[in-house]
């Protein structure tokens, strides 16, 4: 038997903006007894909150498990910008999988954000959602060429993206590049809110939340599947969802994702006249990338300085450095505000070579789905992945299973 079923991490570094926020714990069973269920989900961050949370709507009796308490993961570090844009643009993905895929993926994408809203709407969930534009800036990787082809297509497929030359950038955002795309349908919200109130609402359907509970050992069989965790006790559910974030199933080729390493900083609370025109969200067609969003308490997020990192240790020694770096761009995308970090922290995250996220059943374990390498999307594929997992636990397919595979 190994250690764990899934690679034990350390997720985080630091302490994130979120982790001072009031209603993010959730009350859960400590103690487990042998126990069936429809669906066992392995997880309680924000994409377990929501599986279960779907999964009990659809009246499935739901059990969740974690090795931590609920919610003190990688949600816990999410900068959490609400994005229909998927990390590599949609011209790009058109020539990497296609374009027919890639213009399903970027509407689901859309969709994704929909539904993450209407489930928080469905539930009374607080998280103090707001909708927000986006606007992505021309940098290294992609200049106003690119951005204006970029926009182009992604309106002619219907989505809300327009083209600003560097004129009207300058007179509507004062943000001096050479282009942008502006994009409606985005949003922001508090993560760990979203999950904690995700988990709650299921809870009031039927859900049972167990921790500290880390599965051990997984038993696939013809109908079912046997969940063993550190205390020796078995959960035997008919499904079971592995929505274990960067601490992936090793069933699961590499090759579908990487491990790096991110950074963030949020400052203190700001006038605010010190926000930019909309309050939108800010990003970079750069590498590596900056991106910026408000808070509801007016500080600015900021996140990126991306890199090839896996190990914790190497990671958190380099975020106060990272943080005087993303203080810097900050300050050179906003001159003259009075910017000082009030928290900054680290998070390990994950790529895909095309963005997107592996969301599907497990080829070598029957009746087991997995999530893993959601990025810089990862919350609304959080959303996606809820869809794929209801259908394929009542035994459908989702019409866009295929591009999650
Ligand atoms: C700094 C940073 C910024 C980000 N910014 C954005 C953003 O702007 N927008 C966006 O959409 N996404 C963003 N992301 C990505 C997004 O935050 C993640 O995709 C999301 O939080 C992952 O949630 P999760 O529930 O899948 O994972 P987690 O929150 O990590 O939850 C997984 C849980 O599984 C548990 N677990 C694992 N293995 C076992 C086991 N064997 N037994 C029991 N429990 C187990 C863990 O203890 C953990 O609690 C960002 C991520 C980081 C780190």
């Amino acid at each position: 038997m190994t250690s764990s079923a899934t690679l034990p991490r350390q997720l985080r570094g630091g302490r994130p903006v979120w982790a001072d926020s009031p209603r993010i714990k959730v009350r859960h069973h400590t103690r487990l007894e042998p126990i069936t269920c429809d669906v066992a989900i392995v997880g309680a961050g924000i994409s377990g909150a929501i599986a279960a949370l779907m999964l009990a709507e659809t009246g499935k009796d739901v059990i969740v498990l974690d090795r931590r308490p609920p919610v003190t993961g990688s949600t816990l570090a999410s900068t959490a910008m609400i994005q229909f844009e998927i990390d590599t643009p949609l011209t790009e993905l058109a020539d990497r999988i296609g374009a027919r895929k890639a213009e399903r993926a970027y509407r689901r994408s859309f969709a994704g954000n929909i539904s993450l809203r209407k489930l928080a709407e469905r539930h009374g969930i607080h998280c103090a959602w707001k909708e927000r534009d986006a606007l992505l800036l021309a940098g290294n990787e992609m200049g106003s060429r690119g951005l204006n082809a970029e926009a182009a297509y992604r309106a002619k497929i219907g989505l809300p993206s327009n083209f600003l030359s560097q004129a009207e950038l300058h007179e509507r955002y004062g943000f001096d590049r050479t282009g942008a795309v502006l994009s409606t349908g985005n949003a922001e919200l508090n993560p760990a809110q979203y999950a904690a109130g995700a988990m709650r609402a299921a809870q009031a359907l039927g859900a049972r939340i167990y921790s500290p509970h880390d599965v051990k050992d997984v038993v696939t069989g013809k109908d079912s599947v046997a969940l063993r965790t550190g205390s020796g006790m078995a959960v035997i559910a008919k499904k079971a969802v592995f929505a274990t974030g960067y601490e992936m199933l090793p069933q699961i080729p590499k090759q579908k994702y990487d491990i790096i390493s991110t950074w963030a900083i949020a400052t203190k609370p700001l006038p605010p006249d010190a926000f930019w025109p909309t309050r939108c969200l800010v990003w970079e067609a750069a590498d590596p990338y900056l991106y910026m969003r408000p808070t509801a308490d007016n500080r600015i997020l900021v996140g990126g300085e991306d890199a090839d990192i896996s190990e914790a240790a190497k990671r958190d020694a380099a975020t106060p450095r990272k943080a005087q770096r993303l203080l810097s761009k900050l300050n050179k995308l906003l001159p003259g505000r009075d910017l000082k970090i009030d928290y900054a922290w680290a998070g390990t995250f994950a790529d895909s070579p095309t963005g997107l996220p592996f969301l599907s059943e497990v080829d070598s374990m029957p009746n087991c789905f997995a999530l893993l390498g959601c990025g810089g999307n990862g919350i609304t594929f959080s959303a996606i992945a809820g869809e794929l997992i209801t259908a394929w636990a009542d035994g459908r397919r989702d019409p866009d299973a295929d591009l999650f595979v």
